[in-house]
């Protein structure tokens, strides 16, 4: 996975972002720790099962919903079912051998 470190993505407060599975980080983070960079492997998992493109509609779909319910876009980003798969098992380095299919389901 390539890591690019950027003074300007991505925007607002996150330290990285994963675009067709290149991550963008910024730079003050620098060396990104092992926890984000698994987190953004999941994501790049995640994104090749729904052939990249299905993930980022499903990714919008399920936020704009998810919007609705909390009323809080943060939130709404927290509750998505690929950020809870991918910030619950972040810590477990592992997690990538262990995992299956589809797995981010589980976490509607
Ligand atoms: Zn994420």
């Amino acid at each position: 996975m390539k890591i690019i470190y950027s003074n300007y993505l991505p925007f607002n407060r996150f330290k990285a972002i994963n675009l067709f599975g290149i991550v963008f980080a910024r730079r003050q983070y620098f060396p990104l720790d092992k926890r984000t960079i698994n987190h953004e492997y999941i994501h790049t998992r995640q994104m090749f099962e729904l052939f990249i493109v299905g993930f980022y509609i499903w990714y919008i779909l399920e936020w704009l919903y998810k919007l609705i319910i909390y009323k809080d876009r943060l939130m709404a980003y927290k509750k998505i079912s690929f950020e809870k798969e991918a910030y619950i098992n972040n810590i477990n380095l592992d997690y990538l051998r262990e995992r299956k299919l589809f797995s981010f389901i589980k976490y509607l």
